[in-house]
Formats: C-alpha cells, sequence, structure tokens
C-alpha cells in the first residue's frame, strides 16, 4: 500500500487521515535533507552585475552630463593651485543625477589629488541623513583626522566647542576641503540657516586652510529661505539639471544595461518603455532605471532568458502597488481615519458620489466608537483635498446649478486592491473591520424593527 512500511498497511480505512499527514511528513523529511535555497541559488541568466542597478552606485560616465561635469571641475580646478574654488549651488529635479554627479566629482577630485600629491579634502554629507550641525561640523572634521571620532564625542559638547575644535583641526593639516552638503533645503528647514552662515564664514577664520561648500537642493526656492548674506556667500556660483528627455534616459539606460546584464537579454524595446514613462515623471532617471531593475528580476525569477514588455507592465504595477502602500502607512491618523470612511461609504453603496458631508458623517461616527479626537468638517474637507493630491481619492467639484456646488468623492485606487494594503496597517485595518461589523449590525437591528 502506497509503498509504505508494512505497519502502515494494516491500519484501517478510517486511518487514511493519519497516512496521507505521514506521506507528508515523508516528504517533509526529504525536503529537509535538501536545502531551501537549492532551486533558487543557479547561475544568473540575466543579471551580470546588479550592483550596478543599485540606488548607491556611481557610473563612471554620465551621457547628457558633460557640460554640467565641465562647468563644475572649471570651478573646482583652482583647488589644485591652491586657491578656494568658488561655492556653488546645484540644483535640479530628483533622479537628474545630482547626487551620482557630485559622488563622481568627489571621488575624481581625491584621485587627482593624490596623483598631484596636492592637500584636497572632501566630505559628501546626505543632510537627510545627517540633519544636525553637530552632525554636519563632525562629518567635515572626521576628513581633516581620523582620529576625530576618538577625540570629539559624538553627542554632548556645546555646537561651538565642536566649532572650533574643526577650526583647529583644518588649521593643523591645512589644505583645502570641499563639503558637499546634498539636499541643503532638509538642512536649513529643520535647523535654519545658522549653520550656513558659521561654514559659509568659516574662511575668515582660518590661517593655513580652507573651506568650499557645494550645496544641492531639489527645491530651487530654498534660498529664498536665508539670510541675504549667506544667500549670496553660498551662491558664488549656481547651476541647474535641466531634466532629462526620453532620448536622453535611453541612452542612459542603454549605457547602465552594458553593465548590468548579459548580452542580448534585454528587448531594445524594454528601454525605449522605460525611458519614455520616466521622461513623464519630470525626466526622472532613477524611476527608469528601478523598473528596469525590477523587469529584470520579474524575468530573472521566471528563469526566461529576456526581458520582455510584459515584464516592465508587471514591474509598473509592483512599483505603483509599493508607492500606493507607503503613502498609505505613513498617512497621519486623521487622514486615515478620512480614508477609512471613504472606503467604509464607497463599500455600503457602490457610492462614486460621496460628498464631504457623508465622508464626514462616517468619520464622525468612527471619531466616536474609536475615541479619537473630531476635527471640524472644514479641517475634513482640506484633508479630502490632500488625499486628493496624493492620488488616493478623486474629488470633483460638481455644478448642481441652483443647488449650487458640491464636491463628489470617489476612491482613485481599486478598493480591493486599497483593502489589502490596508491589511498591512493595524490601526486601518482595526477601523474598517469594526466599523463593517457596526454598519452590519446597524442594518440588521433596522430591518428588524421593520
Ligand atoms: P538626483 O540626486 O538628482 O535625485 P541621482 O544622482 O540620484 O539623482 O540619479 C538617479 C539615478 O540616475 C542614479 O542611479 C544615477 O546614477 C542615474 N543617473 C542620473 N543621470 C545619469 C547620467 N547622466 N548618466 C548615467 N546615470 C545617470
Ligand atoms: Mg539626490
Amino acid at each position: 500500500m502506497l509503498g509504505l512500511p508494512q505497519v502502515y498497511s494494516e491500519l484501517a480505512i478510517c486511518q487514511v487521515p493519519l497516512i496521507v499527514n505521514l506521506i507528508n511528513m515523508d516528504k517533509e523529511l526529504n525536503t529537509a535533507k535538501r536545502n531551501v535555497f537549492d532551486k533558487l541559488i543557479h547561475d544568473e541568466r540575466i543579471f551580470k552585475n546588479r550592483e550596478s542597478l543599485s540606488t548607491s552606485y556611481v557610473p563612471s560616465e554620465f551621457p547628457h552630463r558633460f557640460d554640467e561635469i565641465n562647468e563644475v571641475a572649471n570651478i573646482l580646478k583652482t583647488a589644485f593651485y591652491g586657491s578656494r574654488p568658488s561655492n556653488i549651488l546645484v540644483y535640479g529635479q530628483t533622479g537628474t543625477g545630482k547626487t551620482a554627479i557630485a559622488k563622481f566629482i568627489c571621488k575624481q577630485l581625491k584621485e587627482k589629488a593624490r596623483k598631484e600629491n596636492v592637500k584636497i579634502h572632501t566630505a559628501y554629507i546626505n543632510c537627510k541623513q545627517t540633519n544636525t550641525p553637530y552632525g554636519v561640523l563632525t562629518n567635515i572634521g572626521k576628513t581633516y583626522s581620523a582620529e576625530w571620532e576618538k577625540q570629539i564625542p559624538s553627542a554632548g559638547w556645546r555646537i561651538d566647542k565642536v566649532y572650533s575644535s574643526l577650526k583647529e583641526k583644518a588649521d593643523e593639516n591645512g589644505g583645502i576641503a570641499i563639503v558637499i552638503l546634498d539636499e541643503i533645503d532638509t538642512l536649513v528647514s529643520k535647523n535654519g540657516d545658522e549653520i550656513l552662515y558659521h561654514l559659509t564664514g568659516l574662511n575668515s577664520d582660518l590661517d593655513n586652510s580652507k573651506i568650499s561648500i557645494i550645496g544641492i537642493s531639489n527645491d530651487a526656492k530654498f534660498t529664498s529661505w536665508l539670510d541675504p548674506r549667506v544667500k549670496s556667500r553660498l551662491g558664488e556660483e549656481s547651476l541647474t539639471f535641466s531634466p532629462y528627455n526620453a532620448p536622453q534616459i535611453e541612452d542612459i539606460l542603454i549605457q547602465r544595461a552594458r553593465t548590468a546584464f548579459k548580452e542580448n537579454t534585454v528587448d531594445p524595446i524594454v528601454m525605449t518603455y522605460c525611458a519614455s514613462k520616466a521622461a513623464q515623471e519630470h525626466g526622472d532617471a532613477r524611476k527608469a532605471i528601478d523598473l528596469l531593475r525590477i523587469a529584470a528580476e520579474l524575468a530573472e525569477r521566471e528563469e526566461r532568458e529576456i526581458v520582455t514588455l510584459e515584464h516592465v507592465n508587471n514591474a509598473q504595477n509592483v512599483m505603483e502597488k509599493d508607492q500606493v502602500k507607503s503613502i498609505v502607512i505613513t498617512l497621519p491618523i486623521q487622514h486615515k481615519a478620512t480614508l477609512a470612511s471613504i472606503i467604509l461609504n464607497q463599500g455600503s453603496k457602490d457610492n462614486s458620489q460621496q460628498t464631504t458631508g457623508e465622508v464626514y458623517g462616517t468619520y464622525a461616527k468612527l471619531c466616536n466608537s474609536y475615541n479619537l479626537d473630531e476635527l471640524s468638517q472644514r479641517r475634513i474637507g482640506h484633508i479630502i483635498s490632500e488625499l486628493d493630491m496624493q492620488g488616493l481619492i478623486n474629488a470633483k467639484i460638481v455644478n448642481l446649478g441652483r443647488h449650487g456646488r458640491t464636491k463628489y468623492i470617489d476612491l482613485a485606487v481599486d478598493r480591493e486592491q486599497l483593502l489589502g494594503i490596508i491589511q498591512h496597517d493595524h490601526f486601518l485595518s482595526d477601523l474598517i473591520e469594526s466599523m463593517t461589523k457596526l454598519q452590519i449590525f446597524t442594518k440588521s437591528m433596522q430591518s428588524r424593527l421593520i
């Protein structure tokens, strides 16, 4: 019987489930002998160098940024003659190559300085990650002294003491420091412009060394928050990285694909398509590279030999889902409660014409049963507009003739998809589940009363 040992064959028919369990156990034992990765690890079919598609990868060539790189290099070259290069402000939308090019220039500067035996120190600081004056000064200090962290604690000192230690170290070491402050606007929005005031004024306190700052920002308006002195010191030179168009992004992708993939593994139309999609999103090269990477991952997982348009379409769905998920999960509580009200209303009546009043009605009930602070209808109106801007809902104003104007609200994301995403969020899933139960309960009570 089933090739099992004698002892099993004597079992009565009513014990079949037990036998099935034993067979499964037997299978599991067999699998236990194998390694779960055996089937997964094989030679990759498509990727040659996955790393080159990661966000931290810095390529050695930058198609369509030749002029910009040259311009920055021309400003910085004075460092090799011992003069302080002008401070530079670089602007440009997301994915226009600012960060990658800044890191590339840093690397090139270091290499050349070593070769020419010139004292040039470089510091790349991402102000989203290092967003305190203390952190920024420490990072600059580390470029002068490997011992910096041993001598100066990572927190706890008064900032002016850290500042004078930095001056001391700079003069002790001499040379020119090129400090790149990426996402500089976040530093200012969090701490004000005092740190920039001090950094750009540092040169007048230094005797034996100099410092130049390259500030990078997505927000061209950020200098309007600066003190006019800081603004003029920081923006001695400025340049803008304009968004790429579709053929330019395609060139970037083709160049990157040469490093990332084995030969003839990507249908050329894939590159054109990814580029055109990214060009529609303000020329963001990162979007195009991400799309290509995910499409190739999907093809690799399916054990295909070639990446096709179908993989790109699937990759797009994955990216959209991820995007909606991260927006929903990071919403503030009141926004979540408002979104939950819209989902609940839409479910109960298949309602694509909810008014702000109806959303507010459900929201108020929800606040009541959840002990949430209840905001005014006007505030909820604002939140509805924000959810609309984030692409989660559509809110359109309709003219009702002599009844005036009203807003009709509808989900912009498929309700089922949204419910799937919500399962990853405790607060939202609790809200929806308990309110749905409450609605069912109220309905059945109502029908009994009738
Ligand atoms: P930003 O800092 O402007 O948001 P990034 O420098 O992070 O943009 O660039 C996004 C991605 O696009 C990175 O992977 C970067 O290497 C790549 N990239 C941007 N411009 C180019 C280019 N001209 N050539 C090659 N790769 C580029
Ligand atoms: Mg950047």
